[in-house]
């Protein structure tokens, strides 16, 4: 049995491991470099050479640097992913088909096969591959067991995942029940860069935006679209304090995805009560808007639209809840983004801003919930990092951690590249 990381080991994104034996060979993720990256992407031609001969692909998540380059993947290899997950990225490509020909990525996403969790899909009778469901700042999101019938190996695969997430304290008692001792775990890494970040919970989000919309009418949150946790946590603060929880089309198009799947096992995740932009000038809108107040999520690409609010609504001053990476907002780094700058130039110093507001957290592991995860597990042969920076270690005490090149270990190979 042979485990490859092709990208991922010492970089945030563009993840691609391997996991092939004498008879099969799949792959867990096949993600794009980070929007900005200097990295030379990958070529059509050197993706189909790696993955022509390969049954299967199996996506943790939607997040572009762990499913980028699913369109370019040969159609004969079979590519799995959550039901909702798929859904989703449908409603992305579907929105931004709009602007530009994105007929490559719908019809990938068309060819898509859902897996069920827990269920476990058969590869050739040599490799068993399990998904589990985990937390993170994307829906439905998976992390995978693999089994070699073979070598007798088992290895869990985390993908991105966190424990402080509203369905975050579900991650030990899976562990637990379903997955047990392995052999080898392969973990993302992200937040070892960050080690001293404090850790906000979704609800004290919740919270905070309570506050938030007690003291301001109207509220604009910068956040992913498609990150369920921090939507819910605005749509229940709306709720409580009968604010008009305000979206447009495609934000409410990925909301009643959340709600399908999610909605029917928690109320937290059936957004009921949303109230969908179509003219925010009109009249009876008008009227609604600036009696209740409102707050809107939006995205770096909504500069215009918010500019165009702020015209209509003024007779209070807008705030904004910044609810991202800070990293995006430093200037000139290769992660820098001038969108999101010029969006909160409108605000000036109305801005409730990110973790030290306490409106935003990580969708990664802390470096203390890690390491409780590799002694859940305790990994017979060692632990492989990934997705993290590569001026970071991964040090567990008692535990062997592969790091580049390539290691035999009884029949297995592992490769790191
Ligand atoms: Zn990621
Ligand atoms: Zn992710």
């Amino acid at each position: 049995m042979k485990i490859t990381i092709h990208r991922g080991a010492n970089q945030i994104g563009g993840c691609i491991t391997e996991i092939a034996t004498e008879n099969a060979k799949i792959f867990i993720d096949f993600g794009s470099n980070l929007l900005g990256s200097k990295k030379n992407e990958l070529s059509p031609k050197k993706i189909a050479d790696l993955t022509s001969e390969a049954d299967a692909i199996f996506y943790t998540h939607y997040h572009g640097d762990h499913v980028g380059l699913h369109h370019l993947i040969p159609e004969n290899v079979k590519q799995y992913m959550g039901a909702g997950a798929i859904e989703v990225m449908q409603c992305k490509y579907q929105t931004l088909s709009k602007y530009q020909d994105m007929r490559a990525e719908l019809a990938a996403t068309e060819r898509m096969i859902p897996f069920k969790p827990t269920d476990c899909i058969n590869i050739n009778n040599e490799l068993l591959v399990t998904p589990y469901f985990v937390s993170h700042s994307a829906f439905d999101a998976y992390m995978f067991v693999v089994e070699d019938k073979k070598t007798k190996t088992k290895i869990l695969h985390t993908g991105d995942f966190h424990s402080h997430g509203y369905l975050g304290k579900g991650l030990f008692p899976v562990l637990n029940k379903f997955v047990g001792n392995v052999d080898i775990l392969i973990t993302e890494g992200t937040m070892l860069a960050r080690e001293q970040e404090e850790v906000i919970t979704e609800s004290q989000i919740m919270q905070k935006t309570i506050e938030i919309l007690k003291a301001h009418k109207y509220v604009f949150a910068l956040c992913s679209s498609t990150d369920i946790d921090r939507l819910a946590s605005f749509h229940v603060a709306c709720k409580e304090t009968k604010r008009v929880f305000f979206v447009d089309e495609y934000q409410n198009n990925v909301l009643q995805v959340f709600t399908k799947y999610a909605g029917t096992k928690t109320n937290l995740y059936n957004f009921d009560t949303t109230f969908q932009l179509i003219n925010f000038a009109a009249e009876k809108v008008k009227n609604k808007l600036t009696k209740k107040g409102f707050l809107m999520p939006i995205r770096s690409s909504s500069e215009k639209l918010i500019k165009a609010m702020m015209n209509v609504y003024n007779d209070e001053q807008p705030w904004l809840i910044y609810s991202m990476w800070s990293g995006y907002t430093e200037e000139n780094k290769e992660y820098t983004n001038q969108d999101i700058i010029n969006i909160r130039k409108l605000f000036g110093t109305r801005i409730y801003d990110g973790v030290k507001c306490q409106v935003h957290t990580s969708g990664h592991a802390d470096v203390k919930t890690l390491y409780e995860l590799c002694k859940a597990v305790n990994p017979s042969i060692g632990v492989i990092p990934i997705h993290k920076d590569a001026n970071t270690n991964y040090v567990a005490e008692g535990y062997r951690v592969f790091t580049e090149g390539d290691t035999k270990v009884g029949d297995r190979i592992i490769h790191i590249e």
